[in-house]
């Protein structure tokens, strides 16, 4: 797995310097309140679970599973909800976690859909963030890394399905594609 990754992006100990920055942040924002946080399956399942460990203030906690249709590269802004929340939002304070942004068609969906259950408040935080890819009007309220127009996998990223487990953030070689 190790061997099909052509340069390390960002290392294991900086993903874990961002992610406590994250949650200090956060916490301080929420202050006072509990927030629903919500994790976009699959791609966001490492991020929230580290994520989480580092807000101070008490949450709830549930998870969210969207298929966009497109290649295995890109997204087509078509979007199924393949797992709904298990439980009504009204009146909630709503923090969307996701992996990576790039066109933003699939959260701009996402953020609609949520947007109309009559929550209190949405806000999004995303570690990864492609602002080049963008094809849509939307800014994740808080970011982590601005990365290139570039593929990555790791730290629950997948090509394939594959390279989830790997802990930092990669580039994969041009010969993985075409095999
Ligand atoms: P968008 O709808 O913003 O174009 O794409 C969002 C989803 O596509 C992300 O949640 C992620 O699952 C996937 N995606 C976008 N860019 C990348 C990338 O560089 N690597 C991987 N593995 N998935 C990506
Ligand atoms: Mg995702
Ligand atoms: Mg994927």
């Amino acid at each position: 797995m190790q061997n099909d990754i052509q340069e390390i992006l960002i290392s294991q100990e900086e993903i874990k310097e961002k992610v406590a920055e994250l949650g200090q942040h956060l916490s301080k924002e929420y202050e006072g309140r509990n927030p629903l946080v919500i994790c976009i399956l699959k791609g966001a399942f490492i991020f929230m679970a580290d994520l989480v460990k580092e807000i101070t203030v008490p949450i709830e906690l549930d998870f969210m599973a969207v298929s966009s249709y497109g290649t295995s590269t890109k997204s087509s802004g078509e979007v199924k909800i393949i797992k709904d929340l298990d439980s009504s939002i009204e009146g909630r304070d709503i923090l969307i976690v996701e992996d990576i942004i790039d066109s933003g068609l699939t959260l701009s969906y996402l953020v609609d859909v949520l947007q109309r259950r009559n929550v209190k408040s949405v806000k999004l935080v995303t570690l990864f963030d492609k602002p080049s890819g963008r094809t849509v009007n939307l800014e994740a309220d808080l970011a982590g890394f601005i990365l290139p127009d570039a593929f990555v996998v790791g730290y629950g990223l997948d090509y394939a399905e594959k390279y989830r487990n790997l802990p930092y953030i990669g580039v994969l070689k041009p010969e993985v594609y075409s095999s």
